[in-house]
């Protein structure tokens, strides 16, 4: 029945040229996102609208979850169109639509009529008024509530008349590539995919960057990051997975560094080489899936101690977050089963019985000159190894 969508958007802060870059941006998106869907369709912008018109069959339900992931939307609606406006016809159309679309008629609805075409011979007020005298008669089930109707109806009248009253909401958000890039440091773990996911949410496009420690941590390890990246990308778009080998450093700060130490310098050349990488590929920050608290790595203190190392800004979505909240994003995104495969990472490998939960600046300084003669070359060599993986969904 539904022929097309009306896709609202919200219009706050995007007027003149900028609103411009945000509708394209949008059509965009969400073409790449349909395209995922294998169906014939055309996206359209028309009088600060934009639809996405079905050229043929296509699965709804396929469909609307595709658009309904598409940052920037507001609200879908699914519309059916018309090519016969004469009035007997189209009201027809119009007792059909409601018939189909609500199987109990016991419901108030109003009329919002709108005519584009004013050569149409009913002024959009007759239009409501008659329409709704037409529905009553047709439905006696059916009652008027002009103030809190049930069912909003509208009716657009122009060349062909498109008639929609169902909304399902959407992610909100703002398209991605209106804002900027900047790159996730991405674990197999729940939180930083989720922290992707909010930032992308923003309108960001987003790289990635994994660290790998073979054979400490395994492909299979590697694989399901990857997997991460294209579940993140549903929403983000494309996403660049750089793949760096970390193993050489791991090994040095696990024989040269005091062992309570071992996970808050990790982060600090983890949190260096991202920067190099983010750098390099044009990105405004980075993006971890640190909430305070959370481990001995993520107090006060360690954020402090590792933030130091960075000139980027580092988004941290996840900040005041419990892991609850951030479990129930994973999964609405539909992240989580794949989180929790239990796949090691690098980080519980060199793990400390008694990690330092309030590290000094000055002191993990100074335990970082033990790498003084060797880091350099490791450095150099961990971001020579970098691996590109391209990952869609
Ligand atoms: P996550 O669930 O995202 O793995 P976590 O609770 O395990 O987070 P940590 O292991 O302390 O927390 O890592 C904090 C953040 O550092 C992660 O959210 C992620 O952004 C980054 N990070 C940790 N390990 C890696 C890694 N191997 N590769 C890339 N980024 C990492
Ligand atoms: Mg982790």
């Amino acid at each position: 029945m539904f022929k097309a969508f009306l896709i609202k958007y919200g219009e706050i802060g995007i007027k003149g040229k900028n609103r411009y870059l945000f509708e394209d941006a949008l059509v965009r998106q969400i073409e790449f996102a349909m395209a995922k869907t294998g169906t014939d369709f055309v996206v359209s912008k028309q009088q600060g609208r934009i639809y996405v018109e079905m050229n043929g069959a296509f699965d709804y339900d396929e469909v609307t979850k595709a658009l309904g992931r598409v940052f920037g939307i507001v609200a879908i609606c699914p519309v059916v169109i018309t090519e016969n406006n004469e009035w007997s016809a189209l009201c027809q159309t119009v007792g059909d639509y409601m018939a189909d679309t609500y199987k109990d008629l016991h419901l108030t609805f109003k009329v919002f009529a709108r005519r584009a075409d004013k050569s149409y011979p009913k002024k959009s007020m007759e239009i409501a008024a008659d329409m709704g005298e037409y529905l009553l008669d047709r439905f006696p089930e059916i009652a008027v509530n002009v103030r809190e109707p049930d069912v909003s109806l509208n009716i657009e009248i122009r060349e062909r008349t498109f008639i929609y009253s169902i909304t399902i909401p959407g992610p909100g958000g703002m398209p991605v590539g209106t804002n900027g890039r900047a790159t996730l440091l991405l674990s197999g773990g729940i939180d930083s995919p989720v922290a992707g996911y909010m930032i992308a949410k923003r309108g960001v496009k987003i790289d990635a960057v994994y660290f790998h420690a073979p054979p400490y941590t395994s492909e299979r390890a590697k694989q399901k990051v990857v997997d991460l990246a294209k579940i993140v990308a549903a929403y983000a778009g494309p996403i660049d997975l750089h793949v760096i080998n970390f193993t050489d450093i791991q090994l040095a700060i696990y024989d040269r560094c005091p062992h309570d130490e071992l996970t808050i310098i990790m982060r600090r050349y983890m949190m260096r080489i991202a920067e190099h990488i983010a750098l390099a590929s044009g990105s405004m920050g980075l993006i971890t899936g640190e909430s305070i608290g959370q481990v001995a790595s993520q107090t006060m203190q360690s954020l402090r101690v590792t933030n130091a190392v960075c000139t980027l800004p580092v988004y941290r979505p996840l900040i005041g977050f419990d892991k609850n909240d951030i479990v129930e994003i994973s999964e609405k995104i539909g992240a989580f089963e794949t989180s929790i495969q239990p796949y090691e990472d690098c980080c519980t490998i060199f793990v400390a019985k008694h990690p330092v939960t309030k590290p000094n600046l000055g002191h993990t300084e100074r335990s970082e000159h033990h790498l003084v003669d060797v880091i350099d070359e490791l450095m150099e060599k961990a971001l020579a190894s970098d691996e590109v993986i391209h990952c869609e969904p």
